[in-house]
């Protein structure tokens, strides 16, 4: 079968996943979408307690629009800044099921690899014109190959948490100890709250998400107030997560943090700071996590934000250039490595800066930033837009990158982290950690540096 002719694989089926069908589509070629999850945005519905900070004009694709007003659909209003399940609700879902893309999406349908058709990494000749293998475990338990012109990787990074254990490895124990270990978002005091009413908790990590999580904990323990809450920071001090309290420059990062330094101050919270996980022991009564010290904690649940990173182990028979440290696209990296970019100013880019030694073959959305936390769906937006463009042999258009994303970022002070979030909607009676003035009760949007023009439903913030 000619190269050509062959339908281009995306892996993923959140919203960059299908901004990229929708954007082939447009270009006349033909999208083959894999979902692992049984639905478009699986991982979003992890967090649809979660609010997402930026309004939803810059949430949805101008091909996915293109394809779903067609249909009748109505935008949302722009400024208004949805909760992860409106994003599906009112975006995903609609768009997943339009006949134009149902028809090429399977869920249930987990990418195990990707290589090229009859030859491993160490091939060279005619690597660049030889279709690509996607190897799928499929819902009915069958494990197939489809043979794909191009691939594009949006596949997020959801399901590879950062480990708990100092260095970059897995605590020992930790993986023995799944079954006391949270999702990195959990619905404390909603969708997941049996698990945590009246249980000692310890949530690991010093991003937003950690505070967050803190605060709907500290909201929950007022109606169950057996429920114990403890937090494990790596650093000396919870200063950053703190931020500047009232005097902080950026204002729902300084409430936020005021409320969780209260918390803190009060008893209520019980902080462990230089705690560096080495170890974990599961016992019938709950888990012992060990600090590198020699220190221990005694937890019923251990509530995992400590960030993200791609899984690169089905693209083992590609070659890839990657970024040493971010494990993002190598001139990509640079530009958004979290050591040196707290706020990263990040250039718009497209299929140039994302390609990788083997041609045709790209990773976008969430999983292109690697490591970094600071990914933008705008950005996603606009990478594939380019990355359809180019395969659809239109480089001018690939290299006209125009994208309308602030000059500045996200804002993070969890390097290596992607917890940097929101507030999450409000627990029922939240008091101190989720009353009506708190992040918890309203959550603002943490866009920072916006240009003027940008529409927000409120004063820019940041979110640390
Ligand atoms: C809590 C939270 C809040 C955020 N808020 C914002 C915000 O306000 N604004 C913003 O611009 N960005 C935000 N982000 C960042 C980012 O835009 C989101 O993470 C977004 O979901 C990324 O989209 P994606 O399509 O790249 O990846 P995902 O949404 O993670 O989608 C990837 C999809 O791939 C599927 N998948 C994974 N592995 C495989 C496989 N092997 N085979 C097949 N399918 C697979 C997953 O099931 C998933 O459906 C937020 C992130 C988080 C975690």
């Amino acid at each position: 079968m000619e190269k050509t002719s062959l339908p281009v694989a995306v892996i993923g089926a959140g919203p960059v996943g299908l901004a990229a069908a929708a954007h082939l589509l447009e270009r006349g070629l033909e999208p083959l979408v894999f979902e692992a999850g049984p639905t478009a945005g699986a991982a979003i519905e992890e967090w649809r307690h979660i609010r997402l900070f930026s309004p939803w004009r810059f949430n949805i694709d101008a091909a996915a629009v293109r394809l779903l007003e067609a249909s009748g659909w109505e935008a949302p209003r722009p400024t208004a800044l949805p909760y992860g399940g409106e994003l599906i609700d009112n975006y995903l879902a609609p768009l997943a099921a339009l006949p134009a893309l149902a028809s090429r999406l399977e869920t249930g349908a987990r990418v195990l690899a990707v290589t090229r058709q009859g030859m491993d990494k160490t091939h060279v000749r005619n690597r660049d014109t030889t279709p690509f293998i996607v190897r799928v475990l499929h819902s009915d338990g069958e494990t197939r190959d489809h043979t794909v012109a191009a691939v594009i990787d949006a596949s997020g990074t959801w399901s590879t948490r950062n480990p708990l254990g100092t260095s970059g490895l897995p605590a020992i124990g930790e993986e023995a100890a799944a079954a006391r270990i949270s999702s990195p978002l959990p619905d404390v005091a909603g969708r997941d709250r049996e698990a945590f009413a009246g249980k000692r908790v310890l949530v690991v990590g010093a991003g937003h998400s950690a505070a967050n999580t803190l605060l709907n904990l500290a909201a929950l323990a007022k109606e169950a107030p057996e429920t114990r809450i403890l937090w494990a920071i790596r650093g000396a001090s919870p200063s950053k997560t703190y931020g500047g309290g009232d005097a902080d420059g950026l204002p729902a990062r300084g409430q936020l943090g005021a409320r969780l330094r209260r918390l803190v101050e009060a008893g209520k919270i019980e902080l462990h700071t230089g705690f560096g996980i080495s170890s974990f022991k599961s016992l019938d009564s709950g888990v012992t996590v060990g600090a590198v010290d020699g220190r221990t904690l005694e937890a019923d649940v251990v509530v995992p934000c400590t960030g993200f990173r791609p899984d690169l182990d089905m693209l083992r028979e590609l070659r890839l250039n990657l970024d040493p440290a971010v494990e993002a696209p190598m001139e990509l990296g640079p530009l958004i490595d979290p050591e040196f970019h707290s706020c990263g100013t990040v250039p718009p880019h497209g299929a140039r800066l994302l390609a990788h030694p083997d041609k045709d073959f790209y990773i976008v959305g969430m999983k292109s930033y690697g490591r970094a936390p600071t990914f933008l769906l705008a950005t996603g937006y606009e990478q594939v837009r380019s990355v359809a463009a180019a395969l659809a042999g239109d480089r001018e258009a690939a290299d006209t990158v125009q994208l309308e994303l602030p000059e500045t970022g996200v804002c993070s002070t969890d390097a290596g982290t992607s917890c940097d979030v929101p507030a999450t909607r409000p627990a029922a009676g939240a008091g101190e950690a989720g009353g009506e003035s708190g992040c918890c009760a309203a959550p603002e949007p943490v866009l920072v540096a916006f240009p003027p023009a940008w529409p927000t439903a409120a004063p820019p913030t940041t979110d640390t």
